[in-house]
């Protein structure tokens, strides 16, 4: 346990956001720095992420984000953070979309190939054709295919880019929730925790759903809602041949991927609202509601995988901003605190570039790599949006 109380940052939450703030700012020699959480690092929304490594964004910052995230997963995070073995897995991502979304596709991979990355817009009958011929086309005219996309490995992540963090001198403490946030003028002068109070220059709120727990009671709402996601899993069926690669519906409304060679996973491009908890979890009897909702559009659009088998059902939920953009950088309202939330859904790709931001925000008051002034707090005072040119905003 840390015996000192005094920081330059504190970093409050120790999920994907956190750990790769942590680790950005140990890289930039910057390590007086304490990261904290309520539970075990990772086991926030993290721990139940779908975790979809893929570059389709339409708004054009959040795409130099993702191209920057998904190489630094893809080539640096090994050898940078020390890990042994690589958090990649390569499935093939396709984003298939009715006539409408064509010009928005088109536009994203003509982008998307200046940069020299291997995509490409099919129309769905050559998808179907050329890439993967157990699919119903029914709905969707377009798809824009990256074959180099995948997932990524929550926990091991997390658990990385601590270690990288710890190793040159951070702190992390685990198991300790903050129970309130102090609050003089308009700074915050300390947390208050069971294991004392704890101080620093700056505040960095990574705390995704949680946020408006500590935030509200100053006096600092943010405008987030909490949406559940329900994720299926499926046992694959023995043809392994009619298991899709990695895809998004924008028909249907669903996204899926193999989950190694036996199992396959399915989620919703919307979220509900509830009024529970959002303590992410497990059903292992997956309940029948779930199965019908995530199992019906999935099996229309891959008819093959009418044999899969349910296995079990993940429950997540979201920190959703009325954009379905992330809240980034100095709080108007209180001017140590610094945002990196509302992540609505997407954020586990972009935690890279969200580290790289965060950090340089700390060390050189703005982000050096990526302009993302359009991204702050106060947009939703201006009742400025930054939502996706389709219509589900998680797909960015
Ligand atoms: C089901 C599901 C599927 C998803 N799929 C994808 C996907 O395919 N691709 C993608 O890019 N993104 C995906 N996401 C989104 C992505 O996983 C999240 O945006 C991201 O992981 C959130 O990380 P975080 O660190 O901001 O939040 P969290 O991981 O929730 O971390 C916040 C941390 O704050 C801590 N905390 C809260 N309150 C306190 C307190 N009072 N004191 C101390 N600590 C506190 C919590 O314990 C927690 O560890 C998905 C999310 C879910 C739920």
């Amino acid at each position: 346990m840390t015996s000192k109380k005094n920081y330059d940052v504190i970093i409050m939450g120790a999920g994907s956001t956190g750990s790769s703030i942590a680790f950005h700012l140990a890289k930039k020699g910057y390590t007086n720095v304490l990261v904290i959480d309520r539970s075990c690092a990772g086991c926030g929304q993290t721990s139940r992420s779908s975790a979809l490594i893929r570059l389709h964004y339409t708004n054009d910052v959040i795409r130099d984000m993702a191209v920057y995230s998904w190489r630094f997963w893809k080539e640096r995070f090994q050898d940078e953070t020390g890990c042994e073995y690589s958090i990649f897995t390569k499935t093939g991502i396709g984003f298939a979309g009715p006539e409408e979304g064509r010009e928005a596709m088109e536009y994203v991979v003509k982008d998307l190939k200046r940069r020299n990355i291997d995509v490409e817009l099919y129309d769905a009958e050559e998808f179907k054709k050329t890439v993967f011929k157990h699919i119903d086309t029914e709905g969707i005219s377009v798809v824009a295919w990256e074959p180099e996309s995948g997932y990524g490995d929550p926990n091991t992540i997390v658990q990385s880019f601590l270690g990288y963090a710890r190793k040159e001198g951070v702190e992390v403490l685990e198991y300790t929730p903050i129970r309130s946030l102090i609050k003089e003028d308009n700074r915050i002068v300390g947390i208050k925790t069971d294991k004392g109070i704890f101080k620093a220059d700056y505040y960095i709120d990574a705390l995704g759903v949680w946020a408006n727990d500590l935030l509200k009671p100053i006096g600092a709402e943010l405008p987030i809602e909490i949406g559940l996601e329900e994720v299926l899993f499926l046992r694959n069926p023995d043809n392994k041949d009619v298991v899709p690669p990695g895809w998004a519906d924008l028909s249907l409304g669903f996204y899926s991927r193999p989950e190694g060679s036996s199992y396959t996973l399915v989620g919703g491009l919307g979220a509900e609202f509830r009024d529970i908890p959002p303590e992410p979890g497990e059903y292992s009897s997956p309940p029948v509601d779930v199965v019908v909702k995530r199992s019906e559009p999935y099996t229309k659009r891959f008819p093959g995988m009418t044999d899969a088998s349910p296995h079990s059902v993940w429950i997540g939920f979201f920190d959703i901003t009325p954009d379905w953009q992330p809240i980034i950088g100095f709080d108007h309202r209180v001017e140590n605190l610094i945002h990196m939330v509302g992540l609505s859904g997407h954020g586990f790709k972009l935690a890279p570039a969200y580290g790289d931001v965060v950090s340089d925000i700390v060390i050189y008051g703005e982000a050096k790599n990526f302009n993302v002034s359009g991204f702050t707090l106060e947009r939703f005072t201006k009742e400025e949006s930054r939502h996706s040119a389709y219509k589900y905003g998680i797909i960015g």
